[in-house]
């Protein structure tokens, strides 16, 4: 029935072809499309969902490029939505005989709360929702909410998640740290709202944005809401979701990559080592009441790397502390502003030097500020954009 000729001799493959042409036997020969009476695609396998992307044979490497697109697009969760369909198929059709009302029920199940259970990797629940659906017909479809992490500003840290995230949205809520490179990936259509804050003058509250996530989810929405680095990283994330679940609208969490774990990649400090720091601590220095809260005595010991996120204002008083509660002066520092941008900016210095950058160096927000002994190893191992600025230097020229 079926033949392929995949040999290195093109007489032995040509012949292949023609003695199947005679006896009316399909043959491939493998990328010679003129020879060939039937060609193989490329796939996406979520079975029983199948994806094939055929070039006719004149450009398979395109075919592969857009396989690869398609692959991350569509992830393993659609087989098993696939899967549920198949089960339910005819007591759906016996449910909805008439066949508008029966696409508008598939409709309502691909894009609502059956498919958002699936891609939960909650299959009781899903089923539960679609039995929910098929006996009480389509109801107004319900919208859901995914927070997503953004990651610190270069778009090739969003995790594949969030980009499908970003493309399946109807409205993304973002926040002022998110890159317009990020915004960019989401869906043209896409209405986009900025609820972005400024540290101090708050553009909105944080009522109002509960309310907007509500509003437009409960209008039946695919509800992206889009935070810098990671939500639940002195994102407010939580909040959000206790709102969520007090209101029953569904959600589901994308991680995203923290300030702290990308400035130190993007910096070349590993924020542990075996030679110098056994444990890092994730610290807002937001302002001076937390300053004041701070366990400073153990922010103070030795071996251990502390980030400080939104520490740009308190700077001098950040080194004043941990000298105060025993850190040694010399305790190297490094502050990454606009980390994993194109405009990052490392600065280096040490604990009794930051009152003064904090006068001169000009630094601005978005920053991080990594106090350790790995904060010296950027002065060696930094890879991105600008060559670190050292304070000793930056205090020669001035
Ligand atoms: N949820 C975010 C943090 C929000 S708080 C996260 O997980 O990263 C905002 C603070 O994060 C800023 O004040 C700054 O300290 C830090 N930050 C966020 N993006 C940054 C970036 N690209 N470079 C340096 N610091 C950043």
């Amino acid at each position: 029935m079926l033949a392929v000729a995949a040999t290195s001799d093109s007489a032995v493959n040509a012949h292949v072809a023609a003695v199947g042409r005679e006896r009316n036997v399909l043959v491939n020969v493998v990328d010679v499309a003129e020879l060939s009476s039937f060609i193989v695609p490329a796939i996406v396998d979520r079975s029983p969902l199948v994806i094939a992307i055929s070039s006719g044979g004149v450009a398979p490497v395109l075919a592969r490029l857009v396989r690869e697109r398609l692959e991350s697009l569509i992830d393993e969760s659609y087989g098993s939505l696939t899967g549920l369909f198949e089960r339910w198929r005819s007591r759906i059709k016996a449910a909805f005989p008439d066949v508008a009302a029966r696409r508008r029920f598939y409709e309502q199940a691909v894009r609502g709360l059956v498919a958002q259970r699936v891609r939960a990797r909650q299959p009781e629940s899903a089923e539960h929702e679609m039995r929910a659906l098929v006996e009480c017909g389509a109801t107004p479809r319900a919208g859901s909410v995914i927070l997503v992490g953004a990651g610190p500003g270069d778009p090739g840290l969003l995790t594949l998640n969030a980009l499908r995230a970003l493309q399946q949205a109807d409205v993304i809520l973002h926040d002022r740290l998110v890159s317009e490179d990020v915004l960019s990936l989401a869906r043209r259509d896409a209405e986009r709202i900025s609820v972005g804050k400024m540290a101090g003058g708050h553009a909105v509250g944080q009522g109002r944005i509960h309310k907007l996530m509500l509003e437009h989810a409960r209008a039946g929405r695919n509800v992206v809401r889009l935070k810098g680095g990671d939500p639940f990283i002195f994102g407010r994330g939580g909040e959000e979701l206790e709102f969520l679940a007090e209101h029953g609208i569904a959600f589901e969490v994308v991680p995203g990559i923290t300030a702290a774990v990308a400035c130190g990649a993007y910096a070349g400090i590993p924020l542990t080592h075996r030679d110098h720091s056994q444990s890092v601590r994730l610290v807002t220095a937001h302002c001076g009441e937390s300053l004041d809260t701070l366990d400073w005595l153990a922010l103070a010991q030795e071996r251990q790397t502390t980030a400080f996120y939104m520490g740009v204002a308190g700077l001098a008083t950040l080194g004043e502390r941990l000298i105060g509660h025993g850190r040694a002066a010399a305790t190297p520092v490094a502050v990454v502003e606009n980390g994993s941008r194109p405009e990052q900016r490392v600065t280096l210095c040490t604990l009794e030097a930051l009152a003064d950058l904090a006068r001169t160096g000009g630094i601005r927000s978005p920053a991080l500020v990594i106090v350790g002994e790995v904060a010296a190893l950027a002065a060696r191992l930094h890879w991105f954009g600008a060559s670190p600025r050292t304070w000793d230097a930056l205090r020669a020229a001035a």
